[in-house]
């Protein structure tokens, strides 16, 4: 293994022990893909991956404060549903 399995492996296992209090507090902490360096280690509430410390462009929406996932951010620093509302505020060839 090397150093980045072992962060790797690490980040899995405390998150899959956190997955139930997660769930049952009401907030999402999954991990998700990264998109930097393709593992299962994207802490989605950080809005960063501890293996490689790819960090999001935009962390929360510049609209409603929600934070923003990985998929959310081609949104230009919006969520989805703030960009759905209001697609008039981005380019004009978003669709
Ligand atoms: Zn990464
Ligand atoms: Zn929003």
């Amino acid at each position: 293994m090397d150093y980045e399995d072992v962060i790797e492996a690490a980040v899995i296992k405390y998150y899959d022990s956190h997955d139930f209090e997660a769930i049952f507090d009401g907030c999402e902490s999954s991990l998700s893909e990264c998109p930097e360096c393709l593992r299962e280690t994207f802490i989605a509430e950080e809005g960063l991956c501890p293996v490689c410390e790819y960090e999001l462009k935009y962390k929360n929406c510049k609209a409603c404060k929600i934070p923003l996932s990985v998929d959310e951010q081609q949104y230009n620093g919006f969520c989805e549903q703030c960009f759905i509302l209001d697609p008039a505020d981005f380019e004009e060839d978003a669709h």
